[in-house]
């Protein structure tokens, strides 16, 4: 605080009743203040100078200004005269002068009150009730003139400059003029309320918003409803949330009711807490705009963009947003199905964009029925469809949606009094089991359509990671195979078959593998699903025929082998053939060979598979049927067709000690084959634990990594030699003693 400020104010306390002034209290208050202002101890001193100064002048009379007196005064930035009672002008410092605008000499006194007079002239000087008078010189500078009563009737006049703190005023007042027209003419509701949340003022905006008519119609109705205008419960304890915790509510979107008629409409709302300066809350200030329209559009954009215009399935917007949100599960397993019509670029075609519209209607419909109200079904564009569906009896048996949707768009589709057919491909991707993120898992269902596709239309494909493979390393893959035999790059490696109950190694598997310079060592589970699809499986399967035979005869003349035979490769046309040749070729016994075929085989063209099936027993060759459970189940062809054995999956066998459901299924497909004299094998034992359990179960053969990885021929001649499995010297922990 200025000092001069301090000092009038002060001085002013310091009047008694009559107007005198009480010099002692006064310098004990100012000589306190000042106490308290460290900073500026010169000030202090001076002030003390000052009204020491003063006393002497007050016991004798208005005579006496010392030389001290006289310093002090002139280092006063306020002007102060003092006037005898007789009239004559005792005191007057040069500020004094200057702020009053009179010549040098003034300042220089004694000199009767009526030369001041005189020289002030025209100048009002009137003293309001106050004592104060103002006086505004022509420069614009504004000084207040303050009288209090000296002793013995004299008077002292405070001289100041007022100026600034004049123009702080009015621009004080011209902004206050300028927010109250913000106020009243915004367009933005804005309103001051307690911290309790009673209004304290409302602006016309406000009233208007809520339906009435004046601020005061607002606030008073307001304080009746209380706090029941949000619609949301709990909305208005949240807004109390975030504007104590953070100090103030941006942007806040809420819906509400007009408090005059209770309709609904929707608010963005600013608020916040306005404080003291000890930063003490002391009320609540803040904005509300009608966001009514903006909102109801947002919706109307919202459902344009969520729905597909032509079928009204979703669109590929809210699928993708969907898809990304459910990912964020992981306990919450759903399938995702992607559908491409087969047929329809020709209905399109040909009988135009009218009638393939009412195809794509329809599909959507039939997919929507099929699907169920669970499920999401959407439109991705062109005649491509996807679900996504977390009803539980799809992932327990995810193809079977997508059976029922081939089947489905098998059925024609009727428009204009034409039957129109189409036919479906669908593929499969299970979350979390085939990816975690939305990307992935679309991939991987756009994967297994475009194997659905490639394997004839009218079908699905459920994503393995075989299918992972981008179409590119896919190509490089088949470019790679196609010189892989005459390069001498491709071979064969032996795994192990043994006896449950001996250990005793009963034959071997022979499995591919390929090196090749630029790819590397390359898996089985990547290179054939290509060479199937390229039509180069149908040369590698030969040639591992014929490998297979004139290795095997290595292991002696008793040992059974197994060879791996495509789907293509069993329909080709010099199948049976090249097999009795090679047979023939290499003098081997028929019974000892193992052709390994997946029940797939079976069933497209099933006529002509099981005549091949009927041939191959008849030249002598056991049929095992491989990856037994992951593909059709269908149990019935096991007692018609001249099948001997059966390998149930890795995946059952991996799974069956945790789970009962795997142990079920072994423990059944065991049963079969006891029924029906075919021996069965567990593919992929890796444990003593599964060992054991499968032996409990009354299974007679066993192969995976626990007895043997594949390995080179001589390798896997050395391991039967020494007796070893799994490359464990000694007697296998499983080995029964004799
Ligand atoms: P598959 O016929 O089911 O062969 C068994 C696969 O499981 C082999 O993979 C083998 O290495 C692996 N395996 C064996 N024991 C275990 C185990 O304990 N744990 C685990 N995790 N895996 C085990 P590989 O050699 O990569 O062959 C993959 C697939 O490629 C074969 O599956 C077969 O379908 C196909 N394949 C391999 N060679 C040929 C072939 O000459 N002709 C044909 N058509 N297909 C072949
Ligand atoms: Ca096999
Ligand atoms: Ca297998």
């Amino acid at each position: 605080m200025e000092p001069h400020r301090t000092l009038k104010r002060q001085l002013r306390k310091c009047q008694g009743p009559d107007g005198t002034i009480d010099v002692e209290r006064l310098i004990g208050l100012v000589s306190l203040t000042y106490q308290e202002d460290e900073d500026d101890r010169r000030r202090t001193d001076r002030s003390i100078q000052l009204m020491a100064g003063e006393i002497e002048y007050s016991n004798n009379g208005l005579a006496v200004a010392t030389g001290k007196l006289r310093s002090t005064l002139e280092s006063m930035q306020h002007g102060i005269m003092m006037v005898s009672a007789g009239g004559i002008v005792e005191v007057a410092n040069h500020m004094a002068c200057e702020l009053l605008g009179l010549p040098e000499r003034f300042a220089a006194p004694p000199y009767p009150l009526s030369e001041l007079i005189a020289e002030l002239g025209e100048a009002n000087v009137a003293l309001d009730e106050h004592n104060t008078a103002v006086l505004e010189h022509v420069s614009g500078r504004i000084v207040e003139i303050h009288q209090a009563a000296a002793g013995q009737g004299g008077i002292v006049l405070l001289i100041e400059d007022i100026t600034a703190d004049r123009q702080k005023e009015s621009a004080l007042r011209r902004a206050e003029s300028e927010y109250r027209s913000l106020f009243e003419n915004s367009v933005y509701g804005i309103y001051r309320d307690t911290l309790e949340g009673q209004p304290l003022r409302a602006n016309p905006a406000l009233a208007e918003i809520n339906g009435y008519a004046s601020e005061r119609e607002h606030i008073e109705a307001v304080d009746r409803h209380g706090g029941n205008w949000y619609v949301e419960p709990g909305r208005a304890e949240e807004f109390r949330r975030i504007l104590d915790q953070d100090g103030r509510v941006k942007d806040l979107v809420s819906e509400v009711y007009r408090h005059a008629t209770s309709e609904r409409l929707w608010i963005t709302e600013n608020a916040w807490l306005v404080r003291d300066e000890n930063g003490v809350p002391v009320c609540i200030e803040g904005t509300i705009q009608d966001a009514t329209e903006r909102i109801s559009a947002e919706n109307a954009l919202n459902q344009l963009a969520n729905i597909d215009g032509l079928t009204g399935a979703k669109s590929r917007n809210s699928f993708m947003s969907r898809l990304a949100r459910d990912v964020l599960k992981p306990d919450s397993p759903f399938v995702l199905y992607c559908v491409d019509l087969d047929m329809f670029k020709d209905v399109n075609d040909v009988f135009g964009h009218a009638a393939g519209d009412a195809v794509l209607r329809t599909v959507s419909e039939r997919l929507v029925a099929l699907a169920g109200p669970q499920a999401i079904v959407a439109r991705l564009g062109g005649d491509e469809f996807a679900i996504l569906s977390s009803f539980c009896d799809y992932t327990a048996d995810p193809e079977w949606l997508a059976r029922a949707i081939v089947e489905a768009m098998r059925v024609a589709v009727e428009i204009g009094g034409r039957n129109h057919y189409l036919g479906a491909s669908v593929g499969i991707a299970e979350f979390p089991r085939h990816g975690d993120s939305a990307e992935a898992l679309l991939k991987h269902a756009d994967t297994a359509l475009y194997e659905a596709k490639a394997a004839g239309r009218n079908g699905w494909r459920l994503f393995d990671h075989q299918l992972r493979m981008s179409i590119e390393h896919r190509k490089e893959i088949e470019n790679n195979l196609r010189g892989a035999i005459a390069k001498q790059e491709l071979s064969l490696h032996y795994q192990a078959i043994v006896e449950a109950e001996t250990l005793n190694v009963s034959g071997f598997e022979g499995l591919m593998r390929w090196n090749n310079p630029a790819l590397g060592e390359t898996s089985p589970a990547e290179f054939i699903p290509v060479a199937e699809q390229s039509g180069l499986m149908i040369e590698l399967g030969a040639w591992a025929i014929s490998r297979a035979c004139e290795e095997s005869r290595a292991f002696g003349s008793q040992m059974e082998f197994s060879v791996n035979v495509s789907a293509n490769q069993f329909r080709s046309p010099g199948f049976l053939a090249h097999i009795e040749g090679e047979l023939g070729r290499f003098n081997i016994a028929p019974q000892r060979m193992i052709l390994e075929i997946t029940e797939s085989v079976l069933v497209s063209n099933r006529t002509a598979a099981r005549n091949m099936l009927f041939s191959l027993n008849k030249l002598g060759v056991q049929i095992a049927i491989d990856d037994f459970g992951t593909g059709y189940s269908s149990l019935g062809y096991l007692q018609h067709l001249p099948i001997a054995i059966v390998k149930i999956d890795q995946s059952f066998v991996a799974g069956m000690l945790e789970q009962r459901a795997n142990r079920a299924v072994i423990r059944a497909v065991l049963g079969i084959g006891r029924d029906l004299g075919i021996k069965i094998v567990a593919e992929g034992v890796e444990t003593i634990g599964q060992a054991k359990a499968l032996r409990d179960e009354g299974c007679q053969f066993m192969q995976g990594f626990l007895f043997s990885r594949p390995k080179p021929l001589t390798e896997a001649i050395s391991d039967l030699a020494t007796g070893l499995l799994g490359g464990q010297p000694g007697v296998h922990p499983l080995r029964k003693k004799a």
